[in-house]
């Protein structure tokens, strides 16, 4: 069974206790992604699920591999080194059995890397505001990190929805490139924190916007023609966020209709 696995974990950070960054390395090398993109991770049922998971009965079938698809976090020139970003479901099938991995624990990841949620084919002159919830911030990650330095002309902006701020992931990372690089600005905002361990902003991501976030404090215009959109995560915030752009002219990207509003439901 183990024969499945093409993969080892080479580390295990965990956020908070259902929150964690993984970082996998495949025994093979894979072929050049884009940055936004997927890949599947996927674990044998027969595999031992987390202490703080909750077991719902489950039909799964002996030497089945549960598989579920992951945005990867890593720059685009990784190969063989990949890191995801993910969050526990307590229910859920995988997860519990991926928050029970530790460093030199074997898995296996999907040969194809795959998607359309590509942030470096907007066009070079537009702005790039990228919108995400919990682990939707993956692929974020995975663009600033390849793509930060080659777009010095163009605004870049990550407004990051949370609970708390022990939910923010790659906090760090995102504050050190918003003071190095003058065109970058990072927003996290949470909705469960108090004003003792929070001073940043609170309240749903929607209210910024309508609120005039973008124009006041980064001088980025919400119009189709100047700046792109993206949006990953909770299919809710998704679902508000593109009905509020849909007003000003905003249509959803797709292979056959190009658009300025791109989305990742997860
Ligand atoms: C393109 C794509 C990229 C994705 N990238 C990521 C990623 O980078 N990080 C990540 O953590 N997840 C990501 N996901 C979600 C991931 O694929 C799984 O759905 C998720 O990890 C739950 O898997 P599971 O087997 O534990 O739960 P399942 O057994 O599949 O689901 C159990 C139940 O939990 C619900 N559920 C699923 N996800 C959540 C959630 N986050 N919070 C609460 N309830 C949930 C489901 O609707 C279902 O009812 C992505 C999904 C897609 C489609």
């Amino acid at each position: 069974m183990e024969s499945k696995y093409n993969s080892t974990v080479i580390a295990k950070i965990l956020i908070n206790p259902d929150l964690m960054i993984l970082r996998v390395k495949t025994d093979e090398p894979r072929d050049m992604f884009e940055a936004g993109q997927f890949t599947a991770l996927g674990l044998l049922a027969s595999e031992p699920r987390s202490q703080n998971s909750v077991m719902l009965p489950e039909v799964l079938r002996e030497g089945m591999i549960i598989k579920r698809p992951y945005s990867i976090a890593s720059a685009n020139h990784e190969t063989q080194n990949f890191e995801f970003y993910i969050s526990h479901v307590k229910s859920g099938q995988l997860t519990p059995r991926l928050f029970n991995l530790s460093q030199g624990s074997r898995l296996w990841v999907d040969n194809k890397i795959l998607g359309v949620f590509k942030l470096n084919e907007t066009p070079k002159d537009m702005n790039i505001v990228m919108i995400a919830t919990g682990t939707g911030l993956a692929p974020y990650i995975s663009f600033l990190r390849s793509h930060i330095k080659d777009n010095q002309g163009i605004k870049l902006v990550v407004i990051h929805g949370a609970s708390y701020p022990w939910d923010l992931g790659y906090y760090g990372e995102l504050k050190l490139m918003d003071s190095l690089f003058s065109n970058f600005y990072y927003y996290p905002t949470l909705l469960e924190a108090q004003p003792e361990n929070w001073t940043g902003l609170t309240g749903m991501i929607e209210e910024h916007l309508a609120n005039g976030l973008l124009e006041k404090e980064s001088g980025v215009e919400v119009n189709p023609e100047k700046t792109h959109f993206f949006l990953c995560g909770n299919p809710k915030m998704v679902e508000s966020v593109s009905s509020y752009l849909e007003r000003f002219g905003y249509t959803k990207h797709t292979r056959k209709n190009p658009g300025a509003m791109h989305i990742e439901e997860y």
